[in-house]
Formats: structure tokens, sequence, C-alpha cells
């Protein structure tokens, strides 16, 4: 496994004739990988004859600089982990690499961006959307995969793919859970042993029959503070804090 920093290094190995006919599959992250971030590695090289992750934790989709400083880090285990899962690539650049224009243009979407999570951290989904854009165009996959724990990123970035005609399949995967139905976060390692044993009943509300505002009061007294909790077609969304730390997550109500 090789870890490249430069779009340049990236380049010439990408357009390297040996790779002539070969599938290149990406999934990008922040890191601080888990079961979920595996899923997604170990599904990519499955489909394709390579495995590029990359890794960054990008500043412009952090609404709140307490939220980008505490976001854990921990490139030795993440480095270890992804060459056990088959990853060929680990692609690591620095904010001068990806932003060297600093943040003068961005991507936008100007509707479904702004609703549930978009409503509670403004920018973020410029942020993000700006990022997957410049990553997609740099590493040049044939296939891109992201977590339906992310269910609104994930439809916004296959909303963009669409609308800017990218070449790169974005692939949704399922959401992994703790078995105690926690959705797998990097952020759960920030959660108190009290919190932590509190967190799976978010879940548990979320996939109940109940009306949004019920589960919301259920939410609220089991010691949670709620951001949203909404349901649009066949999906519910949930965002939720546990002291300092910030949970999503979402139930397709089909499969309850
Ligand atoms: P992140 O490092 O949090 O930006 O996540 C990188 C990718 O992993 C995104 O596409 C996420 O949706 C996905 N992901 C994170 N957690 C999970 C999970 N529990 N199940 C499935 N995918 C996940």
């Amino acid at each position: 496994m090789d870890i490249v920093t430069k779009i340049k290094e990236w380049d010439r190995l990408r357009d390297d004739p040996s790779l002539r006919g070969k599938t290149i599959g990406f999934v990008p992250t922040m890191g601080a990988i888990h079961k979920g971030h595996l899923s997604l590695v170990r599904r990519c090289v499955e489909e394709n004859d390579l495995t590029v992750v990359s890794i960054f934790v990008n500043p412009t989709q952090f609404n709140d600089p307490s939220d980008l400083e505490s976001y854990p880090r921990n490139f030795e285990a993440d480095r270890t982990i992804l060459e056990k899962a088959g990853t060929d690539y680990i692609f690591l650049p620095k904010y001068g690499e990806l932003y060297p224009n600093g943040y003068r243009y961005k991507v936008i979407e100007t509707d479904f961006s702004k609703k549930l999570c978009g409503a509670y951290r403004p920018g973020h989904f410029d942020g993000v959307l700006t990022i997957v854009m410049k990553l997609l165009n740099i590493i040049r996959a044939h296939r891109a995969y992201f977590g339906e724990k992310d269910y609104q990123q994930y439809q916004l970035i296959k909303g963009m793919a669409k609308a800017f005609f990218l070449k790169t399949e974005i692939v949704p995967c399922p959401i992994v859970r703790e078995a105690d139905g926690l959705a797998c976060s990097s952020r759960n390692m920030l959660l108190s042993p009290e919190e932590r044993k509190t967190a799976p009943l978010f879940h548990k509300f979320l996939a109940t029959d109940l009306p949004d505002d019920k589960i919301r009061k259920k939410l609220e007294s089991a010691g949670f503070t709620v951001d949203y909790i909404e349901t649009i077609g066949t999906r519910r969304y949930g965002a939720v804090r546990l002291g300092e730390v910030r949970l999503i997550d979402n139930i397709n109500l089909e499969n309850e």
C-alpha cells in the first residue's frame, strides 16, 4: 500500500499505462477508520481492481471550530487497518494541496442542502460538496462509495454528480451498526461511558412507529438534545446531541 500526498504524484500513477483497462474504486473519509468505513473499503476492493482511500479532515465542512479541533485523528491505526482491508493507495493531502486558492470557489446546492443537517450546520454541505467535487476530479475513479449513514450527504453527492455530468459512479452502502444498534461513527469515541450507554436509544426510538414529535419527546426525556427528527417520504432522519457530541442517523421506514 502506498501513501500519496500530492496530486501530481497521483496523476503520474493514475495515467501509468499499466493501469489501462483497470477499474479504480474510491472511498473518501475523514479518517478515524471504523467498521462503517471498512464496509465501504471492502466493497470497493471486491468491485474494483484498485482501491484508493482518502483521509482528509475537511475544515470547510465544519461550522464549529471546536468540533473541527476535537475531531478524532489517528493516522497510524488507520494505515494498518486500511492496508489489511486491501487498500492500494491512501490519498493523504494537506489543506494547501486541495485549496490552492483558499475557499473562494465552492459548490452550492440551493434546496435540499438547506434542510435537515443543513439548517443546523450552515455551510456544512457547501464544504462537503466542494471537497467531494475536488476529490472526484483528482482521483478520477470509476466508482466512489458513500455510506447511507449520512443519507442526506449521499443524496446531495449523487445529485451533484448528475448535475455536473461527473464520470464517477456514486455507490451507496448500507449503514453499519454496533451490536446495540448505534450507528458506527468516528464521533462515538468522543462519548463518555455514560453517554455511550444512552446513545443506542437514538436508533431504538427512531425505528419505532411513533410520530416524529413523540420520538423527539422520548429522546429529550432520555437526556438527548434534539436538533431534528423529520420524516421525508419513506425515510426518517434524526440529529441529536449528547453533551458535546452530535450524532446523526436515519431509517428507511419501508424496512422497519
Ligand atoms: P466520514 O469519515 O465520517 O466522512 O465517513 C466517510 C464515509 O464513510 C462516508 O461516506 C460515510 O457515510 C461512511 N460511513 C461512516 N459511518 C458509516 C456507517 N456506520 N455505516 C456506513 N457508512 C458509514
